[in-house]
């Protein structure tokens, strides 16, 4: 077997080790059934056992009771992006959005295009989107209240979600899901591209309160419609269920190797306390996201200039550390430190960093001080 490094991909991302030794385990031969998971078909008991376990994890993990459908949904977080407007947008009524950065603009772009009545009732933009808006009012007229609860690029999360009253949430969670434990009875629909915090590429997770299929309109391609998914068991059509299959793997890891999301909530908070008390002492590394709106999940930093930026990135990689540049539009540094990724990756991550700065300390000049005083809140 190869070697595997430390994984901080952004997205798609690092899974659990024992997860992806379980896949190797079973590939050939899928519980008995002579075939490997990609091979059985999606309306055998075999499959149904799979997307059916799946559907009851993620009840478990977030406690769903009995309100809310589970659904898996090809299309990745950006159809989702698409489908909310076009299926819970009220006739007569604005559709309200935060916007936080990249993510939510595309969101925001989507319900435009459907010439929704969208309001932007807050938004970080002001200051590059560092920071997570505070003061903004909920207007109970609105169809819903839709915001990004992580913030991938620019490495902003969402500590408590905002109150809206008797406006339904809807929250793009992709790369935050899974991480910690909330009280999901405030949201109509939750959504989650997989690839970041719980399988493979290829499909949305999406969390929808049942009452929300009431609003899905007659006039809307069949594919486009929660109905459809929601009466199907998310199988009108041949689903990803190579996908579904790891996710219900994962989600068995959360469960049973984690021990559920407040553990995890516990470890997630551990490794990025390690990462940020490093990177605020280091006088050298500069985090980029506001104190009181930082990322547990993605931890934005810069050094004192792009050229030490691009070395920090390639030395890394010699060392077995990958995926630590930024985001191809901010520039810099990020360590994505999803669920999968362990302390003992990050303790790696701040012990490499360490000698970084001891190295290339001496060598700033004063021109690079200045590069860095653009990022200070
Ligand atoms: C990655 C990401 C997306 C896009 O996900 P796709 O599945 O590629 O469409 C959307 N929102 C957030 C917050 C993300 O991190």
């Amino acid at each position: 077997m190869g070697k595997r490094i430390h994984n901080f991909n952004a997205g798609p991302a690092a899974l659990p080790l024992s997860v992806l030794e379980e896949i190797q385990e079973e590939l050939l031969d899928f519980k008995g059934s002579g075939m490997s998971v990609m091979e059985v078909s999606h309306r055998s008991k075999w499959f149904d056992n799979v997307i059916n376990e799946a559907v009851e994890r993620t009840g478990r993990l977030l406690n769903l009771g009995d309100d809310f459908h589970v659904l898996f949904i090809q299309g990745g977080a950006s159809l989702q992006f698409c489908m909310i407007p076009m299926n819970l947008g009220l006739e007569g009524k604005p559709v309200d959005y935060i916007n936080t950065g990249t993510w939510s603009t595309k969101a925001i772009k989507e319900a435009d295009i459907q010439k929704k009545d969208v309001r932007v009732i807050a938004s970080s933009e002001d200051k590059g989107f560092s920071y997570i808006p505070k003061d903004f009012k909920v207007d109970e007229d609105a169809s819903y209240l839709h915001f990004t609860s992580n913030n991938t690029i620019k490495g902003t999360q969402w500590a408590e979600f905002p109150g809206s009253g008797k406006v339904p949430l809807v929250c793009d969670m992709s790369s935050d899901i899974m991480s910690r434990p909330f009280d999901v009875r405030p949201f109509g629909l939750i959504y989650a591209g997989a690839q970041k915090n719980i399988g493979p590429a290829g499909t949305a997770l999406v969390i929808i309160r049942k009452d929300m299929l009431k609003r899905v309109p007659d006039d809307i391609p069949t594919m486009l419609r929660y109905t459809t998914f929601a009466e199907k068991n998310s199988m009108f059509n041949t689903p990803a269920c190579l996908v579904i299959y790891t996710t219900n793997l994962v989600m068995k890891w959360l469960e049973e190797t984690v021990g559920g999301l407040e553990k995890m909530e516990r470890i997630n908070k551990e490794k990025a306390a390690i990462l940020y008390d490093f990177i605020d002492k280091s006088g050298f590394y500069q985090g980029t996201a506001a104190g009181d709106s930082r990322s547990l999940m993605n931890l934005t930093f810069r050094l004192p200039s792009e050229d030490l930026e691009k070395k920090f990135v390639e030395e890394a990689m010699k060392e077995d550390m990958g995926g630590l540049k930024g985001h191809r539009s901010v520039g810099g540094c990020r360590a994505s430190i999803y669920n999968a990724t362990g302390v003992d990756a990050v303790k790696d991550l701040v012990a490499f960093m360490a000698l970084k700065r001891k190295k290339d300390k001496g060598n700033i000049k004063k021109s690079q001080s200045d590069f860095l005083r653009g990022y200070q809140f």
